[in-house]
C-alpha cells in the first residue's frame, strides 16, 4: 500500500468526516508553489491551502523571520504580556488599508474569528444587532459566522439553528441573471417585511466571492451599498479573508472601488501559512468594544505576527501586486484560448481581479456541470495539479496560485489543466 494510502487509512479512523478533504494526498515537504506527497510524487499547488500561500510555501524570507522569532519567545498571550510584532503589524495594517482618517486593528487567528469579531464590534459601535449578508458568502464555520455564510449544504444543514437577526441579499451576477437592482429591490423588500433599518448594524461582504464562486462585485453596486449603510447609519463590512493581501492586484480588493468600508476583516495571505487573522477599521469604530470585549488567548500570536511582517516585506521587495496582474492576464488568455477550443469540456463566464480568476464549466447546453468539475479536479491532482472548486452550483475552477509561481511552473499548471479539461 502506498504511504499516501496508508495514511489516508489512518485518517479516515482517527479524523472525523464532518473535515472534508479535496484530495486523498498528504504532504510530505512543500516550497514556493510544488509540493511533494508521502510516495515522492510532485504536484504544482493551485489552491495555495485555499488563497493563505500568496507568498508561496516556506518562502525563505517568511521561515527565517519565524525562526527568529521561535528563538526569542513563542507566546505569552498579548492580553497578559505584550509584544512589539503584534503592535508593529497594527501599525502596518493601520498604514496600509484604504482608510482616510486614523485606523486601529485587532488581530485574531482565524477568518471566522475576524467576521465573528468585526459583527461585535459593529454591534457596540452602533447599538445595534441586526446584519445583512449575500446569498452564496462565505464568512465562516462558527455559529456566527455561518449564520452569515450564504450556503446551507454543507455549512448549515443540521447544524441550527443559525444565529437570529441575519439576513441575505442576492449577490449581484450578472451573467447568472441576478442584477444590481434585483439586490436593491430585495434589499426595500427586506426593509418592509423582515426588519427596520434601523436595527441592522452592519452590511457584510466579499468584494469578490471566494467560495461563493469569484463574482466581482461591480463598482456601481458597491457605491449603492456604501449610500445605502449611510442613509441608515449601517456600518459596511469588507470580508477581505481570500481577497486580501496582493491576490487582486491590491494590497486590498476594496482599493479596486472608489468606496471605503468601515472594517475589513483579513487572514489567509496575511501570514504566509501561519494562524493569523484580524479586523482593520476606522478607529473610533475600533474602539467601541470595552477591554476585554475583544481578544483570545492565541489571537496575534507572535510567531505568526513575525510571519506577517516579513509577508508585508516580501509582497513589495518582490513586486508581487505588479505580479498578480501579469498571472491574471496569462490565466485570462490561457483559459480563452482554451474556452475558444471545441475539443474540450465547454468553459464559460472567465471572470475575476487580478491573479483571483475563475471559470465555470458547463454542458453543451450551458447548464452547470458540476459532476465534470469533480473529474477535472480529480484528473488533475492524478495528473500532478492541486485545483479547487467553487461556487453555489460547484462548477467553478478558481485558480490560487501564489503570486511567487515561477513562470514555467505556472505554464506547467496551466497545461495540466488544459489537458485535463479535455479528458472527457
Ligand atoms: N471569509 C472568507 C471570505 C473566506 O474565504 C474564509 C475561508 N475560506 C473565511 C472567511 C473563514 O476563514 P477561516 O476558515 O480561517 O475561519
Amino acid at each position: 500500500m502506498s504511504k499516501n494510502a496508508e495514511l489516508l487509512n489512518r485518517r479516515n479512523s482517527a479524523v472525523v468526516r464532518g473535515v472534508g478533504h479535496v484530495t486523498p494526498i498528504s504532504v510530505s515537504h512543500a516550497r514556493n508553489a510544488e509540493l511533494w506527497d508521502l510516495d515522492g510524487k510532485r504536484y504544482i499547488d493551485f489552491a495555495a491551502g485555499i488563497a493563505v500561500l500568496n507568498t508561496g510555501h516556506c518562502h525563505p524570507k517568511i521561515v527565517a523571520a519565524v525562526k527568529k522569532q521561535m528563538d526569542q519567545y513563542t507566546h505569552t498571550c498579548f492580553q497578559v504580556v505584550m509584544y512589539e510584532p503584534y503592535i508593529a503589524l497594527s501599525e502596518r495594517l493601520n498604514a496600509i488599508a484604504p482608510f482616510k482618517g486614523a485606523a486601529k486593528s485587532v488581530l485574531l487567528s482565524t477568518g471566522a474569528e475576524a467576521t465573528e469579531n468585526a459583527v461585535k464590534i459593529a454591534r457596540a459601535s452602533t447599538s445595534r444587532t441586526g446584519v445583512i449578508a449575500f446569498t452564496g458568502a462565505f464568512h465562516g464555520r462558527t455559529i456566527m459566522a455561518s449564520a452569515m455564510t450564504g450556503k446551507v449544504v454543507p455549512y448549515k444543514k443540521n447544524l441550527g439553528p443559525a444565529m437570529p437577526e441575519v439576513w441575505h441579499l442576492p449577490f449581484p451576477m450578472e451573467y447568472h441573471g441576478i442584477t444590481p437592482e434585483m439586490s436593491f429591490r430585495q434589499l426595500d423588500y427586506l426593509f418592509a417585511a423582515d426588519v427596520d433599518p434601523s436595527r441592522v448594524a452592519a452590511i457584510i461582504i466579499e468584494p469578490v466571492q471566494g467560495e461563493g464562486g469569484f463574482h466581482v462585485a461591480p463598482p456601481d453596486f458597491m457605491r449603492t451599498l456604501r449610500k445605502v449603510c449611510d442613509a441608515h447609519g449601517i456600518l459596511l463590512i469588507a470580508d477581505e479573508v481570500q481577497t486580501g493581501f496582493g491576490r487582486t492586484g491590491k494590497m486590498f480588493a476594496m482599493e479596486h472601488y472608489d468606496v471605503e468600508p468601515d472594517l475589513i476583516c483579513v487572514a489567509k495571505s496575511l501570514a504566509g501559512g501561519f494562524p493569523l487573522s484580524g479586523v482593520i477599521g476606522k478607529a473610533e469604530i475600533m474602539d467601541a468594544p470595552s477591554p476585554g470585549g475583544l481578544g483570545g488567548t492565541y489571537a496575534g500570536n507572535p510567531l505568526a505576527c513575525a510571519a506577517a511582517l516579513a509577508v508585508l516585506d516580501v509582497i513589495k521587495e518582490e513586486r508581487l501586486l505588479d505580479r498578480a496582474n501579469r498571472i491574471g492576464a496569462r490565466l485570462t488568455s490561457r483559459l480563452n484560448g482554451i474556452k475558444s477550443r471545441n475539443d474540450v469540456m465547454p468553459i464559460a463566464n472567465i471572470r475575476g481581479l487580478g491573479a483571483m480568476i475563475g471559470f465555470d464549466i458547463t454542458d453543451g447546453d450551458g447548464r452547470p456541470d458540476a459532476a465534470a468539475t469533480k473529474r477535472t479536479i480529480e484528473n488533475a491532482y492524478s495528473s500532478g495539479l492541486i485545483l479547487l472548486s467553487c461556487g453555489t452550483t460547484a462548477n467553478t475552477i478558481r485558480l490560487l496560485s501564489p503570486l511567487t509561481i515561477e513562470d514555467d511552473v505556472l505554464e506547467q499548471g496551466l497545461d495540466i489543466l488544459e489537458s485535463c479539461l479535455g479528458l472527457e
